[in-house]
């Protein structure tokens, strides 16, 4: 199997300033079908083959692939390149070098990676690129010997958590160990908070080049497992871990450039036509876009109405749009939008794909966002919301599977087999969870008729 060949004083030059940073073994790290990492170790001396082969793994054994068991197609590899490795200041002696999937030979169509840089390319060819601020909430969490799930935190139990700065000091170790290892892998912190259910927080790092921004989420993602791990705790972004307090959101804040042009701004000041048929893409294709974006049972958790504990649970469930309206799905701010869909466990590079596919399909078509909506949808009658019109999202994942499946515009930006894969897993994984028999169905009917 042969690769691209990397300039070798190039590759030489890297892996003596490796060495020279302490660094002995790379972790090439490419990411599956769920948005979880996998990799391996392979030597620092092996860098060159990392860059032009890849390190090889069995495609079979990774999720949504559908590779064959046997032949030149069995074979995944996962190539990096040198302007993405960083040392993990966690992991001593080690350095992860960001990969994407090839097999035999050619870039793999089905890797996710892959498809965010088939998205990228996209808008390349118009003279743009997408800028992204994600956002990950998370929950630091601890099983009890029971089985039952806990904030790490038994003291956080205020009934407002937002901002509670009683509980984030007790975490600092954590947080303040999570900010210095995102710096030193290059990403811009900016802001660490509580947020608003116990044991849930936020980081913020500055946004990035789609790609790129979604190569931090998976560094950061990492480093959070690493890190919690060392205080014994569990980070966790499942989207809706206890039925009466909020899930994490995965908002991302979004922007169209043509080199320093935002090409969100209108002449006016307001929104450009090419930001407002943007925007209204992204609504459009609302529903196949949660499959992606809210990708499990438990996302539509998180994405329903009404009160929690702390007043509100702050996630969209309407198909809607307005200035600074972060009861809508689409949140809209001067030359930017805060997409606040995306729940913790999506996969972001199919999440920012997926977005751009449906942003350049409202350009394409010229669609009408609609007016702005300035009211607190939260508050509204869902018949008041129903008599203007405002869609609803899907309200479980079968729901979105399905619309998903009829979408062509956002399967074609997953590629063939990956929208067939998609959608294969997680139909199954809606079955098997509305064939489940839980505690709630067996309290409330087993003795009641
Ligand atoms: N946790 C909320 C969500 O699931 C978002 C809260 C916020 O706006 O920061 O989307
Ligand atoms: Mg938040």
């Amino acid at each position: 199997m042969t690769g691209v060949p990397a300039d070798p004083a190039a590759v030489a030059a890297r892996r003596e300033a490796l060495a020279a940073q302490g660094v002995h073994t790379l972790l090439v790290q490419f990411t599956d079908l769920h948005g979880t990492p996998k990799g391996k170790w392979v030597p620092l001396d092996r860098l060159d083959s990392v860059v032009t082969t890849g390190a090889g793994f069995a495609g079979p054994s990774i999720w949504g692939t559908a590779l064959p068991r046997t032949g030149p197609r069995s074979e995944y590899y996962a190539r990096g390149g040198l302007d993405r490795i960083e040392v993990l200041p966690w992991n001593p002696g080690v350095a992860r070098v960001v990969a994407s999937g090839y097999v035999d030979g050619q870039p793999f169509d089905a890797c996710p990676r892959q498809v965010l840089l088939r998205a990228t390319a996209r808008l390349a060819e118009r003279g743009w690129a997408m800028r992204t601020g994600l956002e990950p909430e998370f929950f630091l969490l601890k099983r009890l010997p029971d089985g039952r799930w806990r904030p790490f935190d038994d003291l956080d139990r205020l009934d407002k958590p937002s901002y509670d700065l009683k509980s984030l000091p007790r975490q600092s170790r954590f947080l303040q160990g999570l900010r210095e290892a995102l710096e030193a892998m290059g990403l811009d912190v900016e802001q660490i908070d509580h947020e608003d259910a116990h044991g849930q927080y936020e980081v913020n790092f500055g946004h990035d080049e789609a790609l790129r921004s979604a190569d931090h989420l998976m560094g950061f993602k990492l480093a959070a497992h690493a890190l919690a791990e060392h205080e014994g705790a569990v980070f966790s972004m499942m989207p809706k871990p206890f039925a009466d307090q909020p899930g994490s959101g995965l908002h991302a804040h979004v922007s169209l450039w043509e080199a320093d042009r935002c090409v969100f701004d209108g002449s006016d000041g307001g929104w450009s036509a090419v930001g407002r048929h943007f925007v209204a893409g992204v609504l459009f294709h609302a529903a196949a876009l949660s499959a992606i974006a809210a990708p499990t049972v438990n996302s539509y958790k998180r994405l329903t109405v009404g009160e929690s504990l702390s007043g509100t649970t702050w996630a969209p469930a309407f198909v809607a749009h307005g200035p600074n309206n972060r009861t809508a799905l689409v949140r809209t701010l001067p030359g930017r939008f805060e997409w606040r869909l995306p729940d913790a466990s999506a996969n972001p590079y199919l999440a920012l794909a997926a977005l751009i596919a449906a942003g350049l399909d409202g350009i394409d078509r010229q669609l009408d966002p609609g007016p702005d909506c300035a009211d607190d949808l939260f508050a509204l009658p869902l018949d008041e919301i129903r008599r203007r019109g405002i869609a609803l999202l899907p309200q479980h994942l079968g729901e979105a599977v399905d619309a998903l499946e009829r979408d062509e515009v956002i399967g074609g930006a997953l590629g063939e087999t990956l929208h067939r894969e998609f959608i294969r897993l997680k139909r199954a994984e809606w079955t098997e969870y509305a064939r489940h028999v839980s505690e709630w169905e067996l309290d409330r009917y087993a003795a009641a008729f």
